[in-house]
């Protein structure tokens, strides 16, 4: 029995950052239509190939529908009671840090909030961390450097006014389709707006630019620091930015001279004649906008390139300003509603600080809670080695698959499988992960939960359900709430529902703050269950903001962006240049080992957990491949569609050869998607070292080095 015969609900696709907005229905036979939503103001009534084949993804096949304990059915009750009482006697014995939640983007603002409040709160550890971690945590990283708190100073309507857009690192044309579509509507009508891609293949979205940067794998440091000098050199800096809104830029330029022209020719790999087009473009365009995501952000240097990138904004003052920002895009639907929860290891709720005592002495407070972490905790890929040494006894993964998408994976799954106790809470019954579970939790999927999710542009949409909760399933947080009541701490986890879980992260985000800072982020007012129900995407600061102290501090109505008067979140409320040095080479001492970078293709999602379940998302890039250039493929014998081993000092994959000048020689890019369930040997995480970025935790997933021979050799 279908939830809405009749009318759509209004909901979010639950892809990409975007955050699009589709109108969804199921006939009392459960079929499944959806659309565009022509109202949400993050794709108005467009979808790409992902969110329109969404219904053919929402079919019960493989669902988990029963809660399950060492593989037998068992009734709820059991289940998270076990559950409860295993994580209760893991901390009782070994202390909070021995127990550990790996949560995901695909969570909705609501789930993160109660999971994230069990572990920091009532718990007392911080171990609580996020596939997110390998989306866009050197974003985040880098905002908090430079803005003293992971604000998105601008909108879409910023592309589509900008004079110039920079991508970098950013394949918008298939990983957030539905962005690439708007700022190609706004070329039409605007013929003279120009866009650079700065990326080491030549992507669809490179295509379609008026200059294409191939640069080295991890150049973009040198790049922007070659920019910033330019900047410096011709006269293009906004001085009076400069000096009223930010710190420590004298020193920031003087590293970025410290680069040299010749350093930064051969680190970016780029002809100076194309490196001095864009400068040129740069400086002279005042309404320029950067766009960057995971080719910035999956680095060992994630965060520095993130800082790179700032720099040059702050230097011209081209941030907050109608077409003119630095512009993080998140990966996942709801990776920025987790930053707003604290669901991450080294955040609190509300835009707070784990490092700070006020910070820390006030969430406590509200939550009324026993506990509160005081320290940091483990990141991910720290997580999973925590596991693997025994420090982690017991590991509740809910929404995601490590065991295919985390770096080093084959020791990841060595890890689950020495784990004294895993719970697994999904909605497939057969992921690669669950297969480790002790306690596998049946999950409500997309079109049955009910929430928020925020995008990339600080956008609040609802999910909504249009059909029915099947067999057992239920929830996220309504798994979290009942193994925290089974755990003790019953009051503070007695929910209605997910309208009294916003609710009080609103009142939290608007809390009297005791003086525990000197401003105030404020993104959302209090909030009433029927103004939930009936809420409309909507930008924080929300309306809490405009009832902040100070004139400066409020937003009027509509303004959306952050920054261009100054106003960071900085104690001085200036922002920080950040002086970036370069790094030691990371380029292959082996000649014939090829950089290895790994990324998505258009019509599939993550581990393909839902776009395998489509037909008509195979049609498109129908098994795994590696991407290499002619040379190198003639260099190692290897033909087009030739099967090819692949392999670092981790692990080798074998996949079909796709011989392309896409592909920038020295390098081979390998998709992300592909496990044991749809091909033999394809994972590609078991290739990627576990190295990270030293600020944001970020693992490196775009920099490895890989061998190729023909498969089998001749
Ligand atoms: Fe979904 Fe992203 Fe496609 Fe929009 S662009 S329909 S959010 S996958």
């Amino acid at each position: 029995m279908a939830i809405a015969d009749a009318s759509p609900v209004k909901t979010t696709c639950p892809y990409c950052g975007v955050g699009c907005g589709v109108l969804a229905k199921a006939d009392a036979g459960g079929v499944v239509e959806v659309r565009g939503d022509p109202d949400h103001p993050a794709n108005f009534g467009r979808l790409c190939s992902k969110g329109s084949a969404l219904a053919e993804t929402t079919g019960l096949d493989g669902r988990l529908l029963y809660p399950e304990i060492d593989g037998r059915r068992a009734p709820w009750d059991e289940a998270l009671d076990l559950v409860a009482g295993r994580f209760s006697e893991t901390v009782r014995i070994h202390g909070p840090d021995s127990v550990a939640l790996y949560v995901s983007g695909q969570l909705l603002t609501e789930d993160y909030y109660v999971a994230n409040k069990l572990m920091k709160g009532f718990i007392g550890s911080a171990n609580i961390d996020t596939n997110s971690r390998l989306c866009m945590a050197s974003s985040v990283a880098g905002h908090r450097r430079a803005f003293g708190a992971d604000t998105v100073p601008g909108t879409y309507a910023d592309l589509e006014q900008a004079d110039l857009i920079v991508l970098v690192g950013s394949n918008l044309a298939w990983c957030h389709p539905v962005l690439y579509q708007r700022i190609a509507a706004a070329r039409e009508k605007r013929p003279d707006m120009r866009v650079v891609v700065i990326d080491p293949r030549r992507t669809m979205t490179a295509d379609s630019a008026d200059l294409h940067l191939p640069v080295r794998a991890d150049g973009d440091v040198a790049l922007f620091a070659g920019l910033l000098a330019y900047l410096a050199d011709q006269g293009a800096l906004d001085a009076a930015y400069i000096e009223r809104h930010t710190t420590g830029f004298d020193a920031a330029l003087a590293a970025a001279r410290a680069f040299g022209r010749m350093e930064i020719a051969n680190r970016t790999g780029i002809r100076p004649a194309d490196l001095d087009r864009f400068y040129r473009l740069f400086a002279q365009t005042p309404k320029v906008v950067t766009v960057y995501s995971q080719g910035v952000n999956q680095s060992a240097a994630g965060t520095d390139k993130v800082n790179a990138i700032i720099n040059c904004h702050l230097a011209t003052g081209r941030i907050g300003k109608p077409g003119a920002g630095p512009f993080s895009v998140t990966g996942q639907p709801n990776a920025m509603g987790g930053r707003e929860v604290g669901g991450m290891a080294n955040m609190l709720a509300a835009h707070m600080e784990l490092g700070n005592p006020l910070h820390r002495e006030r969430v406590q407070r509200f939550w009324k809670a026993p506990a509160i972490a005081d320290k940091p905790g483990l990141k991910a890929v720290d997580l999973f080695r925590a596991v693997a040494d025994g420090r982690v006894k017991a590991l509740w993964i809910m929404a995601t698959n490590p065991v295919d998408s985390m770096p080093d994976a084959d020791q990841v799954r060595a890890a689950l499988a020495d784990c004294p106790f895993v719970v697994v809470s999904d909605v497939l019954a057969a992921t690669d992960t669950g297969h480790y579970a002790d306690v596998r939790l049946p999950a409500a999927a997309w079109g049955e939960k009910d929430g928020t999710v925020t995008n990339s542009e600080r956008r609040i949409s609802r999910q909504r359900p249009f059909l029915p909760l099947p067999g057992e399933a239920r929830p996220d947080w309504w798994i979290v709430a009942e193994v925290a009541r089974r755990m003790g701490f019953r009051s503070a986890f007695s929910y209605a529902g997910p309208a009294a879980i916003f609710a009080e992260h609103a009142a939290l985000s608007a809390y009297d703050n005791n003086g525990a800072r000197d401003f105030d982020i404020g993104a959302h007012a209090a909030i009433g269950t029927a103004e939930y129900d009936a809420l409309t995407p909507f930008q924080w600061p929300a309306p809490a903001a405009r009832e902040t102290k100070t004139a400066q501090q409020a937003k009027a109505p509509g303004d959306i962006r952050f920054f261009a008067g100054g106003g960071f979140f900085t104690p001085d409320r200036k922002a920080r240049f950040i002086a970036i040095a370069a790094q030691a080479e990371t380029w292959p001492q082996d000649a014939s080992a090829l950089i290895l970078n790994t990324g998505r293709v258009r019509d599939h999602w993550h581990t393909m957990t839902r776009t395998g379940k489509s037909p008509r998302l195979s049609q498109h890039l129908a098994e795994p491949f590696v991407e290499i250039h002619p040379h190198d493929a003639a260099r190692h014998g290897i033909g087009d569609a030739d099967i090819v081993r692949v392999a670092t000092p981790r692990g080798a994959i074998l996949v079909r050869a796709l011989v392309t000048r896409r592909q920038a020689p020295g390098s081979i890019f390998v998709p992300i998607h592909w496990t044991d369930q749809f091909a033999s040997n394809a994972r590609v995480g078991v290739l990627v070292a576990p190295a990270t970025d030293p600020h944001s935790g970020q693992p490196a997933l775009k920099h490895s080095r890989a061998t190729v021979t023909r498969f089998p050799a001749q």
